[in-house]
């Protein structure tokens, strides 16, 4: 195994570790997924700072590891994340969250900040992360991409949050729930016509799935067979191409059915990159 600065595997398997925080990725769903390195630490920490202690309990048992466990979210009482970081400058605190990558829509940022404030030294266990396995099951364009962690649940913050990401030249990446998914296709289909987008479903587990359709033809799908379990939603880029004079004439009609000219234009100009003014004065034209 590689050595290095970072590198635990040197010392016995029974030594402690050096006092300090580290952050450990745990599986999204096959148990099996987890690091050497990631056991490595979990067996000679001192203790697990954890969202959920029957969560974390469950992991540690199936690896057959018994360890302190502390429940700490980025909610937590200032005083409680202090005694947290006072007692990492003796012991080796792990922290874990309930599954994948901490601090990635998970708590951790608070107290990774205070560690570094208070000089405690912090080592990273990477590990799996459901926003990088949707990315490499997908195929979309992965040299660029935008992870965007939940979308607003209210209509209109989501449908302007949707604008404002729509314009980035990158797959957009959301965590979304099987409940609201629905919604948050149509809201796409509304706000991003025309691109393609991916649903990764349960990764890892039984019922993994990725489809990568029109959100029309997504929405169709999951009507007829309603969803379950956690979801990534990934949105490819706009498009590069020009769209033909016919095309764009054709999305312009579209939305003018239910949108105003300045709405229906900003719409076609974020499908299509044309540009918004000329888009306008089209509109007005056709509405004519
Ligand atoms: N920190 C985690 C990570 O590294 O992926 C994410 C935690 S976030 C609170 C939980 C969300 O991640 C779920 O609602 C879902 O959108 C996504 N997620 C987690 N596990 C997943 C899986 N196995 N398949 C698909 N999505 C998953």
């Amino acid at each position: 195994m590689a050595g290095g600065v970072n590198d635990s595997s040197d010392a016995s398997p029974n030594a402690a570790l050096a006092p300090g925080l580290y952050i450990v990725a745990t599986p999204i769903g096959n148990l099996n997924d987890i690091t050497l390195r990631a056991i490595d630490v979990l067996t000679r920490c001192d203790g697990v700072a954890c969202e959920d202690t029957r969560v974390t309990g469950k992991l540690m048992r199936h690896l057959g590891l018994s360890k302190p466990l502390w429940r700490y979210n980025d909610h937590a009482e200032e005083r409680d994340r202090a005694r947290l970081i006072e007692s990492m400058a003796t012991r080796a605190v792990a922290l874990v969250s309930d599954a994948g990558t901490p601090l990635i829509s998970d708590p951790g940022y608070r107290l990774v900040n205070a560690a570094r404030d208070a000089g405690i030294e912090i080592q990273t266990i990477p590990g799996p992360c459901a926003a990088i396995a949707a990315m490499t099951l997908a195929g979309l364009p992965s040299d660029r991409f935008l992870f965007a962690g939940f979308l607003p649940v209210k209509e209109k913050a989501r449908a302007d949050m949707l604008a404002e990401l729509g314009e980035i030249d990158a797959t957009l990446v959301f965590y979304e729930s099987a409940g609201r998914l629905g919604r948050t296709l149509a809201a796409i289909d509304a706000g991003l016509p025309g691109r393609r987008v991916g649903v990764a479903r349960e990764l890892t587990k039984m019922h993994e799935e990725c489809r990568v359709d029109t959100p029309a033809a997504l929405i169709a799908h999951y009507d007829a067979k309603p969803p379950k379990g956690e979801i990534v939603l990934l949105v490819e880029p706009p498009h590069e191409t020009e769209a033909s004079e016919a095309d764009v004439d054709a999305l312009l009609c579209a939305a003018l059915e239910t949108d105003k000219p300045s709405q229906a234009a900003a719409k076609v100009a974020r499908a299509t990159g044309a540009d918004r003014k000329a888009l306008y004065a089209r509109a007005m034209e056709l509405r004519r």
